[in-house]
């Protein structure tokens, strides 16, 4: 199981690393079979050492170079970072990051051997048409785009469940992880308004192999929540 911890542009720096101080000290040692992410605001990032891997929510594909205000590889070589957040719908949505750029960025990173959480997600007047033309939007999210790449982790996130408090129903994300999972052997989480509430029922569906967690991870109590359930149900299993 995999839970993850989007934070975006929240927590400064030095609230990063008490949150992650904080959070070493609960969790104590992980098993193998549950992993944890963080992703902090890019000004927040942080060499971390631990039970959770700190990972980063953008960079621009280059090493370095004349791209103002964005960071490249080497700023995230300086903290030893190997993951990345791409395709998240705040960057197709608000900064207009097109399928193109999303696949460039996508190829420059799997070539630096960085894992990535590739993030796809239906907008509600698609969700509206049914499950048919869901998929057919989450397709054209897989253009250009190595579904066998080995270090892939895919998060079905809806936008319009990301931020709002609103979830598919346990039946429409167990649908959609299921038609997914015909596609790549990727692991798969589901985010979007996922919360110390809702987390268990949803990492419990056969097809959830975990969640990505914006809001609802920003108190390290919750987010600890979350990583214990994730244990309880690894343990079950
Ligand atoms: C996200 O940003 O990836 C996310 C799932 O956000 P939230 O949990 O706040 O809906």
């Amino acid at each position: 199981m995999i839970v993850a911890a989007n934070f975006k542009t929240n927590l400064t720096r030095i609230e990063t690393g008490e949150y992650l101080g904080e959070l070493e000290s609960l969790v104590g040692k992980i098993e193998e079979n549950v992993q944890v992410r963080i992703f902090p605001a890019t000004s927040s990032l942080i060499a971390h050492r631990g039970e959770a891997v700190v990972g980063t929510q953008n960079a621009y594909p280059a090493q370095s170079g004349a791209f103002t205000g964005e960071i490249g590889v080497v700023h995230l070589e300086e903290f030893g970072i190997k993951s990345i957040l791409v395709g998240h719908s705040e960057r197709r949505h608000i900064m207009h990051e097109s399928q193109v750029d999303i696949a460039k960025k996508f190829d420059f990173f799997k070539e630096r051997g960085f894992e990535i959480i590739y993030c796809i997600g239906e907008p509600l007047r698609t969700k509206e048409q049914g499950l048919e033309a869901t998929l057919e939007y989450l397709d054209a999210q897989f253009e250009g785009i190595d579904l066998e790449y080995g270090r892939l982790i895919v998060a079905y996130e809806p936008v319009w469940a990301i931020g709002s408090g609103l979830t598919p129903t346990l039946e429409e994300i167990e649908s959609v992880h299921k038609a997914l999972k015909t596609r790549f052997s990727a692991p798969l989480l589901y985010g979007g308004s996922v919360k110390v509430s809702n987390a268990r029922e949803i990492m419990e569906l056969p097809s959830v192999d975990g969640v990505l967690v914006g809001s609802g991870a920003l108190r390290v109590e919750d987010f600890f929540t979350m990583i214990q359930t994730a244990r309880e149900i690894e343990n079950q299993n």
